[in-house]
């Protein structure tokens, strides 16, 4: 094990619990979402690393992928369930970890399923465990509890500067999962419960969260102007139209956005719903496997 790898993703992990803990204060009724965002990414940028991808605030049946634009006026409304899910790196180094803030005491019971299928999911993390141990607990804290599991939606391994590391860890019974837990590995654990049909759909109307992937092709002007800091600033790192105002007019950027995305250079993640506009509560940490434990980076208020 690299020692300084851990190191990386345990800073990450802290600023991240940091992060989550600022969420809670500001996430009231009224506050504008973009300036959660903005607050919470200047929190990490201060301590010296950086968001890892754009602050997610996914508000009732919206599950995932929801970020603010540049100009956005969209407020946290009265007795929402707000999902914030924030993404902290150190040199690469991925600490990624959600809250649900419930602000109405009805859905009470559906964010603590899922707390709680989250809590045994990561007791049953260990290097040579099975991945689909931890969706068979997921699966069945929830549905203990009258909800249903996001089943489109799943917990995966970190790389550096990679989000999605290519191992899928479900939150439902998946028979399939027959991937392990390997020490030196990094992964985030993250149920999604809901009261609505048990899975998300895409909503393509306003895609707000984007990554680079590929190099090829050919691309000139602004749009190769606009690539180029994609590159330096994000490298392979999930971003948004907010990170890129300094190039210039945003109307321009998104052009350039909406250009790049069409030649296949960048990929976008659309915003995630509920298929049967269900309430959606998700709790979310990453974890580091050693072969003499689990390191939950993302709060040291957990240990396995
Ligand atoms: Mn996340
Ligand atoms: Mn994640």
């Amino acid at each position: 094990m690299d020692g300084k790898e851990l190191e990386k993703y345990m800073r990450a992990g802290e600023i991240a619990f940091e992060a989550k803990k600022l969420a809670e204060k500001i996430v009231r009724p009224g506050t504008p979402i973009l300036k959660i965002a903005e607050e919470i990414e200047e929190l990490i940028r201060s301590r010296g690393a950086a968001p890892a991808f754009p602050t997610n605030i996914s508000i009732n049946h919206v599950a995932a992928h929801r970020t603010p634009y540049v100009g956005d006026t969209e407020v946290v409304p009265e007795g929402a369930v707000v999902k914030v899910d924030i993404g902290v790196h150190v040199d690469g180094y991925i600490a990624d970890t959600a809250i649900t803030i419930v602000l109405d005491d009805r859905f009470e019971s559906l964010a603590e399923a899922v707390r709680s299928a989250l809590l045994k999911a990561l007791k049953k993390v260990r290097a040579g465990a099975r991945f689909r141990d931890v969706g068979f607990v997921i699966e069945r804290e929830i549905k203990a509890a009258g909800f249903k599991p996001i089943k489109n939606l799943s917990g995966h391994s970190l790389g550096r500067y990679q989000i999605h590391g290519g191992e899928y860890i479900p939150n439902y019974r998946d028979a399939l999962a027959i991937g392990r837990f390997r020490s030196g590995g990094a992964y985030a654990i993250e149920p999604f419960g809901t009261n609505g049909r048990g899975y998300v759909v895409e909503d393509r109307s306003s895609i707000q969260i984007f990554a680079l992937r590929s190099i090829r092709g050919s691309v000139s002007g602004f749009e190769a102007e606009v690539l180029d800091v994609i590159r330096s600033r994000f490298s392979t790192l999930p971003f948004c139209e907010r990170w890129l105002v300094d190039l210039g007019d945003i109307d321009a950027v998104r052009g350039a956005l909406r250009g790049l995305v069409a030649k296949k250079i960048l990929t976008q993640y659309p915003v995630l719903v509920e298929a049967g506009r269900g309430m959606v509560a998700q709790f979310e940490e990453t974890v580091y496997v050693t072969s003499s434990g689990v390191y939950i980076t993302t709060n040291p208020e957990l240990v396995t």
